[in-house]
């Protein structure tokens, strides 16, 4: 039986995570909330999704659009087994209860606070402790790149220490009210970013410690990340955990040209839907290795990188899969993750 799964929210994330749904032989996507109006209704009909409003008076307003809605939340979560949310930050937080009401299993985003799920999540972290859940948090974008990368390194070399330096992308390329801004902004201006906060709500004892700057770009996060390990290894070594790690994506300079965020989103602009690249890229001529400390860059690509963990996290809490690594290979293949570009 396929699990039946809603999204409340239908914006950058909801509008990935209802794509990504779709395409899972395990899932079914039983309808949409869409508060607003706007074209994505249009691709969402075309697409055969079920259009549902958040409440009576927005059901009415879309209806005067001309929208085919087939009611609001309330009925949408009479339906479901899961609900997405992919609501702005904190709204997730004020639907909880009506959630709870309708006994509907829930996964929020990572503008929540961690107090609005059981668990803050990412796949290759803590799958485990996800399964047979009430709700968890798919963590932010940032947070999620972050722990892959540990993770990844984790699970063959014990990580001890981690630095990072967060070069943050200033705004989605829609959020043009967000923009234009000329500036390179300490956020925050102290040390350290609540990244690392977020990450440790995943890796309680880690220690982390994280700085973030915004810059005026809208293509992807760019972090600089230093990794302090239990043990001396070779950059062969890191090379070839990453290699072998699913949603970390080698980028080589030589090989590609590519040599930071503008030359990635034009490979996938060239080669992807929606130039999506959910992948963490790891550029790998910037990996260096001295003894037991790891230095990298790696790339975020902020509208995407969550989906494939939103899918995971409904796998687990509903117990549909209970090995991670199964669940994180059938969501790569069906969203069409890759080890390279091309
Ligand atoms: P968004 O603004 O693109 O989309 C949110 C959608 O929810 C919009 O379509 C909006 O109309 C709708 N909405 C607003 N109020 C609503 C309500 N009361 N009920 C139902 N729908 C409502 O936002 P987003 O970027 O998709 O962010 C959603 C969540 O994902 C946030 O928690 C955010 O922090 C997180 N997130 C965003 C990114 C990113 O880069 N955009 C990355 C990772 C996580």
């Amino acid at each position: 039986m396929k699990i039946r799964v809603g999204v409340n929210g239908y914006g950058t994330i909801g509008k990935r995570v209802a794509l990504a749904v779709m395409k899972q032989d395990d899932m079914e996507l039983v309808g949409v909330v869409k508060k607003s109006y706007d074209y994505s209704l249009y691709q969402a009909k075309a697409l055969g999704l079920k259009i549902f409003a958040p409440k009576e008076e927005d059901y009415k307003l879309l209806e005067s659009k001309g929208v085919r809605v087939e009611g609001t939340l309330k009925d949408l979560l009479g339906k479901v087994d899961v609900i997405v949310d992919a609501t702005p930050e904190g709204v997730g937080l004020q639907y909880k209860s009506l959630y709870e009401t309708f006994k509907v299993r829930q996964v929020y985003q990572g503008g929540e606070k961690p107090e609005v799920a059981d668990l803050s999540f990412n796949s290759l972290c803590n799958y485990n402790e996800a399964i047979g859940k009430r709700s968890v948090r798919v963590v932010s974008c940032n947070t999620t790149g972050l722990l892959r990368i540990i993770c990844a390194i984790n699970r063959h070399f014990e990580v001890n220490k981690v630095r990072a330096v967060i070069v943050r992308r200033a705004a989605d390329p829609k959020e043009v009210k967000r923009g234009p801004i000329n500036s390179v902004e300490l956020n925050p201006p102290k040390i350290p970013s609540h990244h690392a906060i977020d990450v440790k709500t995943v890796i309680p004892n880690l220690d982390i410690i994280t700085v973030a700057v915004v810059v005026p770009t809208t293509l992807m996060h760019v972090h600089h990340v230093t990794l302090r390990l239990s043990k001396s290894v070779t950059r062969e070594d890191i090379v070839s955990i990453l290699d072998s790690t699913p949603r970390i994506m080698l980028v080589n300079s030589d090989k590609s040209g590519i040599t930071g965020t503008a030359g990635i989103i034009e490979a996938a602009r060239d080669l992807r839907l929606r130039y999506d690249v959910p992948e963490l890229v790891v550029f790998e001529d910037s990996i260096y290795v001295d003894n037991n400390e790891v230095m990298l860059f790696q790339a975020i690509h902020q509208e995407s990188i969550v989906t494939p963990e939103n899918i995971d996290a409904i796998r687990a809490i509903t117990g549909l899969e209970k090995d991670p690594l199964n669940s994180i290979d059938k969501t790569d293949s069906s969203l069409g993750l890759t080890k390279r570009l091309w």
